[in-house]
């Protein structure tokens, strides 16, 4: 068999060869819309790739961008890869010192910012090493004034670039296309490189109907920050598969993404929990028609039963888990139900729908404890372990590499159980877990027994110190407006669920859960906050 190479250079042609009139549609402000066709779209990412090259962007060059999901972020994603040179998308919403530590660390030499972002990372620009040359990402063909001495502006650059700047056809598809942080809750980020090998297969995988079945005849609304993971893939594979791209821009409010989903009938989206609970509420509030949609991907961490039902049932949107991490590109597994369960009850296809789901194919996962492999008894605990593909095999540049990959299998980081069906059940990262006199207690079985209560909006369970039992859970509630449930009231409502010794020892209520740069509960806030909270 020929040995042609899986390099993004062939989504590109794809494209503008069959799909030139499909469209990248972004929001530009809560009243515009930009709309681009993909003919047009390819030609700009062919100028930018000319624009850069000519600011010394090479084969290995790294090249940062700070932005929300737009075109210009979307033109970057194919113009820096496809040259040859690293997209190292950075997560807009990390503190700042971890900012100038990634941007330092990757060694990034030009940096693409969007121009309502560009006044937050001036004050840091004297701290960055290897920036030479940075574009500001705007509609305004000016450059911002700055004590930086190369700065330009986006469109004045892309007007003086040629589009018929011709892409590197000797790309090997084992040479690194791209790059991302983890979030890091603890401790510095870590760096993850993609190759254009890894982007292209997991892209593929998008298309097949155990994932997200993504198609020509779809139009895609990531709602997962480009910075993220690269949107979970969405950019890339919606690009090679015809598919209309949406993009919200920096318009995230659940309000905003909802007229979003109504005004461009939007078949796929995805975003974590957080912004679907948030959606629910603004629905409540204010129906909206969503009978466009066919799939609401939910991943980055576990959705509680209460929301899949209110999506799946209430609202007849079929709303399915997804499980990945920035070391995993990400997709790892997806909980879609088998006909085998066909004859499932309401309950027992509920109790599948929360779970992580199967493994996607040729990837490959184990939950291992120190006996080996985890029966499929939906009880013993273990750690996930996945290898594949696309799935990392070091953190870049980084001691704590030994640390999650080893014989082969890069470590999660997170306990799971496996159902009789064989479905992942993560039920708490490693450090999250509570460890009550030598037994496991998954804090996200209590969570999502809690947030099932139709007066509580958020909770995060978290592990406090004790003298006898070393930890015990305790419960953090926020309470939807108005609502007035008890603690008794709540725990009454879970003890049926659970063992008596799993049941928190107190709740506290909060106004609100702390969360991660991209929205993830921040158990780690929440525990050192408490960590002198006496539970009776
Ligand atoms: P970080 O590791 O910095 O939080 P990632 O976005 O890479 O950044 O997070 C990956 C982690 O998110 C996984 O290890 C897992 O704990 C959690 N996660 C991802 N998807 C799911 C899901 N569907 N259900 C539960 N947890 C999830």
């Amino acid at each position: 068999m020929m040995d042609t190479q899986l390099v993004l250079t062939g989504f590109l042609k794809r494209a503008q060869r069959y799909f030139p009139n499909k469209q990248i549609i972004s929001r530009t402000s809560p009243t515009m819309t930009h709309r681009i066709p993909f003919k047009d779209y390819v030609k700009r990412t062919h100028r930018l790739a000319d624009a850069l090259t000519k600011l010394g962007m090479t084969r290995g060059t790294k090249v940062g961008t700070f932005a929300w999901n737009h075109h210009r972020h979307l033109e970057a994603y194919f113009a820096i890869p496809c040259s040859g040179a690293i997209l190292h998308t950075i997560n807009i919403r990390l503190a700042p010192e971890h900012i100038i530590y990634i941007i330092n660390h990757a060694e990034d030499e030009i940096l693409l910012i969007d121009g309502d972002l560009f006044p937050l990372v001036e004050p840091a620009l004297g701290h960055l090493k290897t920036v030479k040359h940075i574009i500001v990402m705007s509609d305004d063909p000016v450059a911002p004034q700055s004590s930086f001495p190369n700065v330009y502006s986006y469109e004045q650059l892309l007007q003086e670039a040629d589009e018929n700047f011709e892409f590197p056809a000797d790309l090997d598809e084992n040479m690194q296309a791209g790059m991302c942080y983890t979030s890091a809750t603890t401790g510095m980020p870590k760096g993850v490189i993609y190759t254009h090998r890894s982007i292209v297969l997991h892209s593929l995988a998008l298309g097949l109907a155990e994932s997200f079945a993504l198609k020509e005849s779809d139009i895609a609304l990531p709602v997962v920050p480009m910075f993220h993971v690269n949107a979970w893939g969405f950019p890339f594979a919606a690009l090679n598969f015809g598919a209309n791209i949406v993009l919200p821009g920096p318009m995230m409010t659940p309000s905003l993404i909802l007229d979003l989903i109504e005004q461009e009938k939007v078949t796929i989206t995805a975003g974590v929990p957080t912004i679907w609970l948030g959606a629910l509420a603004e629905l409540e509030k204010q129906p909206r028609d969503l009978s466009s949609i066919r799939l609401i991907i939910s991943g980055g961490s576990a959705s509680p039963k209460g929301l899949i039902q209110a999506y799946n049932e209430k609202l007849g949107v079929p709303y399915v888990n997804a499980y990945g991490m920035t070391e995993t590109s990400p997709l790892v597994s997806m909980s879609h139900p088998t006909t085998e369960m066909n004859s499932y009850t309401d309950d027992e296809m509920l109790n599948i729908r929360v779970t992580q789901g199967l493994t996607v194919s040729l990837i490959e996962t184990e939950v291992v404890n120190e006996k080996g492999p985890v029966p499929w008894d939906g009880e013993t605990m273990g750690e996930l372990r996945v290898r594949g593909p696309w799935i990392a095999s070091e953190y870049y540049k980084d001691d704590r590499t030994n640390e999650a990959f080893r014989d082969g299998w890069l470590y999660t980081g997170d306990i799971a159980v496996l159902t009789k069906e064989g479905y992942i059940k993560i039920t708490d990262r490693t450090k999250d877990l509570i460890k009550s006199g030598g037994e496991w207690i998954s804090s996200v079985d209590l969570e999502n027994a809690l947030m099932s209560h139709p007066d509580v909006f958020e909770a995060a369970v978290i592990a406090v110190p004790h003298q006898k039992w070393q930890e015990r859970p305790l419960a953090c509630v926020v309470l939807k407006e108005d609502a007035l449930a008890t603690k008794e009231e709540l725990l009454q409502f879970i003890e049926q669920d659970f063992a008596k010794w799993w049941l928190p020892d107190d709740i506290v209520f909060l106004k609100e859960i702390p969360k991660t740069s991209v929205g993830k509960f921040l158990k780690a806030k929440l525990r050192e906050e408490l960590k002198d909270y006496e539970v009776q």
